[in-house]
C-alpha cells in the first residue's frame, strides 16, 4: 500500500489517487449506465459529481449547480478540458431518474470487494466473524411532495392554536445493511419497503404497505449472495422471531438479535429458567467503566417457528461510577453454529455493536452527510443516490483508516470531528485544484 507521501499535496487529491489506484474508481464511474435518450451530459460524468457531491457534503443539487460550471469541480468529476457544460440541477436528478441500478450498485459493492480481496476485513470482529448490522431507515417524508412509491400514513399534527388535525403524510423507508466492525463501518446495500400497490403477488390488496421484515429478508439473502464471507446478522428487538431466525439459518448464518418483549418465547424460557439464580458471570470492565453481571442459556426450543436450539443471553450492565443508577438490561437470542463460540460478553458487545449502524450510519448521514435531503424524489433516482453516496461513504472511510495515520487512533476518540475536518480540508483543495487528479501522466 503506498504511503501518503506518494500522493502528492492535498488530501483532495490523495484521496481521488487512492480511489484511481486502489479500486480503479474511474472504470467504476464509466460502468455506470441510464436509458437517457441522447444524453448531453455522459453517465459517468453525472455518477462523478452525484458522488462528489455526497463526498463533500453539498447540501443541494442547487447549490451544486455554480460548481458544476467552474473548472475545479470539472476537473475533479474528470470533464474533458475541453469539453462543454456539463449540465445543471435538472440534468444531475433527470439523469439519477434514469439510473440503470445494478451498474451503481457495482461501483460501491466494487469497493467492498477490493477492500475485502486487500484483507482489509481479514481480523473480523468478536470471535473473528464477519457482522452484517440491518436496521429500518426512514430518511425522508413529506406532507405534500409524493410519487408513486411513497409510502402513505396518517399522523396527528398540533397546530398553533392547540388542535390537533389528522394529515396525510407520504414517506420512504428502506432496510439498510452495514457492515460492522471495531475500526470502521461500510454500508453494503439497501431495499425499499414497498408501497401496498407495489408488492408482488396481490399481498398489498388491503392497502398494507410491506412490513420491515419482508424487506430486511431480501435485503439479506442478497447481501448473503454478495458478500459470501458476512457470517453474522446483528439486528434489533423486531427481529427474534421463528420466520427471520429460520432465513438466517438457511444462508448458513449466525444471528445475535435483541430481545425485547420479556413473553414472548424464546426469552420467557430463559427468563424462567434463571428465576432469581445469581449471574455465572460478573465481568468489571475498567475501561468502559461498567459492571456486567451475565446470565447465558443455551439450547432452549421453546419457539415453535424455528427448527434448531437458541441461546439466550442476559446481561445487566451497571455504570461502576454512578452505582446508584439503574442497571441497564439487554437480552440477546443468540442462533448459529458459529455463533455459540462467542462468549457471553462478546454477545454483549456485538449486540451493542448494532448501534454503529444508527450512530456511524443514519445520524451521521442525517447530521453530516446530506442524505435526508430530497436531492431528487423518485424511487429510482433516490436508490441511484444513496448507492452513490455509499460508495464515497465507503471510500471515505477506508481512505480514513489505511491512509490517514492518524485516525485508527483517533477513532475512538472523535472521529467525527475528525471526518469534518478532513471534509474542510477537501473542500479547500478543491478550491486550489489547478490540474486533473485523474491524469496520471
Ligand atoms: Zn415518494
Amino acid at each position: 500500500m503506498p504511503g501518503l507521501d506518494t500522493f502528492g499535496q492535498g488530501r483532495l487529491r490523495e484521496l481521488v489517487a487512492y480511489g484511481r489506484k486502489v479500486f480503479d474508481l474511474r472504470k467504476g464511474f464509466e460502468s455506470v449506465r441510464d436509458n437517457r435518450r441522447e444524453p448531453k451530459v455522459a453517465t459517468a460524468l453525472v455518477a462523478a459529481a452525484v458522488f462528489f457531491c455526497g463526498l463533500l457534503r453539498t447540501r443541494s443539487f442547487n447549490a451544486l449547480e455554480p460548481k458544476l460550471r467552474e473548472k475545479p469541480f470539472r476537473r475533479l468529476i474528470g470533464s474533458p478540458a475541453d469539453g462543454k457544460s456539463i449540465g445543471s440541477a435538472d440534468t444531475l436528478s433527470r439523469a439519477l431518474r434514469r439510473i440503470d441500478l445494478p451498474t451503481v450498485q457495482r461501483l460501491s459493492i466494487g469497493i467492498v470487494e477490493k477492500a475485502e480481496r486487500n484483507k482489509v476485513f481479514r481480523e473480523g470482529w468478536h470471535g473473528a466473524m464477519h457482522a452484517v448490522a440491518i436496521d429500518g431507515w426512514e430518511p425522508i417524508c413529506s406532507y405534500n411532495r409524493h410519487c408513486n412509491h411513497c409510502l402513505i400514513r396518517n399522523v396527528r399534527v398540533a397546530q398553533g392554536d392547540g388542535t390537533v388535525v389528522e394529515k396525510v403524510q407520504y414517506y420512504h423507508r428502506y432496510v439498510v445493511a452495514m457492515l460492522i466492525d471495531e475500526r470502521f463501518d461500510m454500508a453494503l446495500d439497501i431495499e425499499p419497503l414497498l408501497p401496498a400497490d407495489l408488492r408482488p403477488g396481490n399481498l398489498g390488496k388491503n392497502g398494507e404497505h410491506e412490513g420491515e421484515q419482508t424487506a430486511a429478508i431480501r435485503l439479506l439473502r442478497r447481501v448473503k449472495q454478495t458478500f459470501g464471507w458476512l457470517e453474522l446478522v446483528v439486528a434489533d428487538g423486531l427481529y427474534p422471531n421463528g420466520p427471520f431466525l429460520t432465513v438466517v439459518k438457511q444462508l448458513r448464518m449466525s444471528a445475535v438479535v435483541i430481545a425485547k418483549k420479556d413473553g414472548d418465547e424464546p426469552l420467557k424460557e430463559a427468563l424462567a429458567l434463571w428465576g432469581d439464580q445469581p449471574p455465572q458471570e460478573v465481568i468489571i470492565d475498567e475501561k468502559a467503566k461498567e459492571r456486567i453481571e451475565l446470565w447465558d442459556c443455551r439450547d432452549l426450543r421453546t419457539l415453535d417457528s424455528y427448527d434448531g436450539p437458541i441461546r439466550v443471553v442476559r446481561a445487566r450492565v451497571t455504570d461502576s461510577e454512578q452505582p446508584t443508577k439503574p442497571p441497564h438490561t439487554w437480552c440477546m437470542v443468540v442462533t448459529g453454529v458459529a455463533a455459540t463460540r462467542l462468549t457471553s460478553h462478546a454477545v454483549l458487545r456485538t449486540a451493542r455493536g448494532r448501534w454503529h449502524i444508527e450512530n456511524t450510519g443514519f445520524h451521521q448521514w442525517t447530521t453530516l452527510w446530506r442524505f435526508a435531503h430530497v436531492f431528487v424524489h423518485d424511487a429510482n433516482g433516490m436508490l441511484a443516490l444513496y448507492w452513490l453516496f455509499f460508495a464515497a461513504f465507503n471510500l471515505l472511510t477506508l481512505f480514513l483508516y489505511r491512509q490517514v495515520r492518524c485516525y485508527g487512533r483517533d477513532r475512538g476518540k472523535d472521529a467525527t470531528r475528525t471526518i469534518s475536518r478532513l471534509i474542510d480540508e477537501m473542500k479547500d483543495d478543491l478550491a486550489r485544484l489547478d490540474r486533473s487528479p485523474w491524469d496520471t501522466s
